[in-house]
């Protein structure tokens, strides 16, 4: 998908855009709603986080099309509002996904220029994003946490600098918000990888953040900074093939292209590259898989729904025996869990409120577990479960599958 999509992404200004906000988009809307033929709860049929919990045209894509086009004509001045219209798209690509006129995809990276074009001029980021860009600088990550304590998770038998694991090729990056938010991933991962023995490596104290807080914030400059150190020293490992377990993570890589940089190596969620083989290992019964849990729903992550990745995650549930309920919206009319975009840093009640409704509507599915493949996702559930006191558990898929695996 990864080339079709991408395509024609090399627009260098915001001005670039301005034939698209301006002509092609006909205020249609199907980057509001579902596809009526696809509505299948009219409960769950809005699509655009920002516009549902606003409830103004200006906080659609539709509006933010709009609101380009009247900053590039100077008929509308830089104020708090414009930013928060700015500042409140979750990234979530819904109307990218469903726009049916612009035939080029373009919706979401018109915002994404926006806000690129709104640091450009001044008037942006918000002051947590500053902060991001800030931490990033010093310590790597976007968290404000000591870059020394980053594989502070990673088993104590585990020798990323072996040498036959460096020459596998294979190199697990594990990301920011796995490494210090929710590192039961990370060991979840590297647990099931060592089961299957699959060798791999760990970039250890060269790992920085991949740039997604930065780029997401219209921090272009720094993202690209800290992603070309991350690149770099893939292609001095002589990597052939990065695994991730974090959505975010996966974006930035696969877009790195966009953004002038060549990417020597193959991307991949730790899902994709799993998915045939634990398929292919229980069927020859080399390996036994013990259901962990009954019943599960599972949450599509926006920052995969562009690149279509939906169905490895399903393959991996399945083949553990769990009984998948899907959601109204799934895959591509996926609903975003609020994270994304610099939201939750910044708006945290309403990254929560969205949250909120996502949640809404897994319990109509009548699974109390939802799964997904994101840190973000599973931080954001997390939180807002606990804060309404919600009976939903939240798991990565790579945790259900070590336990599958008795691990
Ligand atoms: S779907 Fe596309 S053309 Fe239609 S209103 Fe939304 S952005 Fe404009
Ligand atoms: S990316 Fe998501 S939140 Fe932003 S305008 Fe599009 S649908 Fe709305």
């Amino acid at each position: 998908m990864s080339q079709d999509y991408i395509w024609p992404v090399t627009r260098y200004s915001l001005e670039d855009y301005y034939e698209e906000v301006w002509t092609h988009c006909v205020k249609c809307k199907y980057c509001q709603h579902v596809y009526l033929p696809d509505t299948v709860d009219h409960r769950f049929h809005y699509q655009c986080p920002s516009g549902e919990v606003f409830k103004f045209e200006a906080y659609y894509a539709s509006g933010r099309n709009e609101l380009i086009r009247a900053l590039l004509e100077g008929e509308v001045k830089w104020s708090d509002r414009v930013r928060h219209i700015i500042y409140t798209c979750t990234i979530c690509g819904a109307c990218e996904a469903w726009c049916m006129f612009s035939g080029r995809g373009y919706p979401l990276k018109a915002i994404e220029k926006l806000r690129e074009y709104a640091v450009e001029v001044g008037q942006g980021p918000l002051p947590a994003h500053k902060k991001f860009a800030e931490s990033v600088q010093v310590n790597h990550n976007p968290y404000g946490e000591p870059h020394q304590n980053r594989f502070a998770w990673l088993p104590s038998g585990f020798a990323p600098r072996d040498v036959s694991l460096i020459e596998s090729g294979v190199v697990y990056f594990v990301g920011c918000t796995t490494s210090y938010r929710r590192m039961e991933i990370a060991q979840a991962t590297v647990k099931v990888l060592e089961h299957l023995e699959i060798p791999f490596t760990v970039m250890d104290g060269e790992e920085w953040c991949c740039g997604s807080p930065l780029f997401r914030t219209g921090q272009v400059k720094g993202g690209v900074e800290t992603l070309a150190h991350n690149i770099e020293v893939l292609r001095k490992m002589k990597a052939k093939k990065l695994i991730v377990s974090c959505a975010g993570c996966y974006k930035t890589f696969r877009e790195a292209p966009r953004y002038g940089l060549k990417l020597p190596l193959e991307v991949i969620h730790v899902t994709q590259l799993l998915a045939p083989l634990i398929k292919e290992l229980a069927g020859k019964g080399k390996i036994k898989l013990k259901r962990p849990i009954e019943k599960s729903t599972y949450h599509d992550p926006c920052h995969l729904r562009l690149f279509r990745m939906f169905e490895p995650p399903r393959e991996i549930l399945r083949a553990i025996g769990i009984d998948l309920a899907e959601m109204p919206r799934n895959r591509l009319n996926s609903f975003c869990c609020g994270y994304g975009g610099g939201v939750r840093a910044e708006f945290k009640d309403y990254a929560l409120q969205v949250a909120s409704m996502r949640l809404e509507e897994a319990k109509s599915t009548g699974a109390n577990v939802i799964a997904s493949i994101c840190p973000f996702c599973k931080h954001n559930f997390l939180e807002t479960a606990g804060v309404l006191g919600l009976n939903m558990k939240t798991y990565d898929v790579m945790e259900l599958l070590a336990k599958a695996l008795g691990l």
